[in-house]
């Protein structure tokens, strides 16, 4: 098909998975031309097994479709408001799966790629791209994923430097903070240190008692655990060991390491020394989500659910983002990317997907979405408008690029980490935006908690068409 030429010069993007098709579609769709470059063809990956663009290369589930009381169908709905190609296509190759959106992998990714190919301002090149963009693709994204090529990876490495460019992620449980059990649990910094920007009341500690302790360590050793894949190999290094193969070493081992006592004091019960303690630290600056310090597993999601809530004060806990250790290349990026995901170090090279951060297919593509616009948007001389925190997309956005808080007193260990969307990451609703719906009689627990998530993902959808409303993305010299 013949391309149409236009007034703007391309805005490049390198990588044609989940991100970079949806933020070729968005780029497009705006009236400016792409080129889109894909390796695969000329060079593959460890986990993909086609040519085609937005391949899945593991589970075909967008994960939950409900967008009145879950954060990945708030996402949803949101990509569809805002026109996403991934949406459409999987919309159009559903498969049943319950309130899941499932897709049927091939046809999905067949669809995204005929759609792409037909859009007269994008073109696909099959290439390795080897290093940064040229200066003269002024605007350019990188949307490599988790398996970005060697070469490339390298090359971002030598721009952000070593410490800011991870291959693995080791990812320890997230917890929101609302579901620990503070009757249970104390906050305080190990031996009261206030550090830089801290209180002396930092972190939540979760008492355990001896015979805990063991039933716990006992759990933890025989719980369930998934391996490696071959090409992954074992990234162990001692600061990074799964907390199971810290107990494998030895009963006491975890009473030396994450789970010491040492310089906590149990504010519930100051004469009795707990035998061992599981600290939790604020993670980010809502507030609302703490990490288990220490606490990256294994385990397989089912098993951490059961051995994490023998934890005193866990009994309840709902877990924003389970823990594991994958091979993953990705940026650091609250330090690295403005707020419109653009590196700090170089005007207008811009990053998507999951190399910034974000975890899954869905999030994946929906950072491609703001990407696509933002390059679309500076391509015609305008400022990328930035969606509110309110929103999904806002939310998680803010995530990657500045809501994750850095711990202080760890200097030099990187904390942020991989995350899926979840309501931890939207701010509050305002006081007294939840009332008591008329004629119930109860309303707390399970009733209050959904009720909030309702009230949420409400405000998250009006909030994003009052956003996409001010910021249509009209097409430019190009019209179909
Ligand atoms: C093994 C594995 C399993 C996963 N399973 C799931 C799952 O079940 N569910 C889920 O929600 N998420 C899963 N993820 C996480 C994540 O959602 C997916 O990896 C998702 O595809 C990320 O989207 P992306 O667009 O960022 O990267 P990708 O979809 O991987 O796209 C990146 C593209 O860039 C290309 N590329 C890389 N380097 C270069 C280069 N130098 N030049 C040109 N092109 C290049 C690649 O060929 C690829 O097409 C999994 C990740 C991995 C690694």
């Amino acid at each position: 098909m013949n391309k149409l030429t236009s007034s703007y010069s391309p805005v490049h993007v390198i990588g044609g998975g989940l991100a970079g098709s949806e933020a070729a579609w968005q780029i497009a769709e705006a009236g400016v031309p792409v080129i889109l470059h894909e390796m695969r063809a000329v060079r593959g990956t460890d986990a993909h097994k086609t040519d085609s663009l937005a391949e899945l290369v593991c589970s075909n589930s967008f994960r939950s479709d409900d967008a009145t009381s879950n954060a990945v169908g708030v996402l949803h709905a949101e990509m569809r408001l805002a026109g996403s190609i991934i949406m459409r296509c999987a919309d159009l190759n559903q498969v049943p799966a319950g309130g899941a959106l499932a897709v049927d992998r091939e046809g999905f990714a067949e669809a995204v790629s005929a759609a792409i190919a037909a859009h007269p301002l994008i073109t696909v090149l099959r290439e390795e791209i080897r290093g940064l963009p040229p200066k003269e693709w002024d605007l350019a994204i990188i949307a490599t994923g988790p398996l970005t090529a060697p070469d490339l990876a390298d090359a971002i490495r030598a721009e952000t430097g070593a410490d800011a460019l991870a291959f693995f992620d080791a990812i320890a449980p997230i917890v929101h903070a609302d579901t620990i059990d503070m009757d249970i649990c104390w906050h305080q910094s190990r031996y009261d240190k206030v550090g830089p920007g801290g209180t002396g009341k930092d972190y939540i500690n979760c008492p355990l008692t001896q015979e805990e302790y063991n039933a716990f360590v006992d759990a933890l050793i025989a719980g369930d655990k998934t391996g490696f894949k071959e090409w992954e190999g074992t990234p162990y290094f001692d600061g990074c060991l799964p907390i199971e193969v810290m107990a494998e070493r030895g009963r006491e081992t975890l009473r030396h390491g994450p789970m010491k006592p040492m310089g906590l004091t149990n504010a519930h019960n100051p004469s009795v020394k707990p035998y061992a303690v599981v600290q939790l630290r604020q993670d980010n600056a809502l507030g609302t989500l703490y990490n288990m310090v220490g606490f990256q597993t294994k385990l397989k999601y089912g098993a951490q659910g059961e051995v994490f809530r023998m934890i005193p004060g866990l009994e309840k806990a709902e877990f924003a983002r389970l823990g594991g250790l994958h091979r993953n290349t990705y940026i650091n990026s609250p330090t690295l990317l403005d707020q419109s995901l653009t590196l700090k170090s170089r005007a207008g090279l811009r990053f998507a997907g999951q190399i910034t951060g974000c975890e899954g297919y869905v999030e994946s593509a929906s950072i491609g979405l703001l990407a696509g616009r933002f390059a679309a948007a500076e391509r015609k001389g305008a400022s990328p408008a930035i969606p509110p925190v309110t929103t999904a997309f806002g939310a998680l956005l803010n995530h990657i690029t500045g809501g994750h808080i850095v711990s202080d007193d760890e200097p030099g260990k990187r904390s942020f980490q991989p995350m899926n969307v979840n309501f931890g990451l939207f701010p509050p609703l305002d006081p007294g935006a939840l009332t008591r719906p008329e004629g119930a009689k109860r309303f707390r627990g399970k009733e209050k908690a959904s009720a909030k998530k309702q009230a949420m993902a409400s405000r998250a959808l009006s909030d994003c068409a009052t956003w996409l409303d001010k910021n249509l993305l009209i097409g430019g010299a190009a019209t179909r």
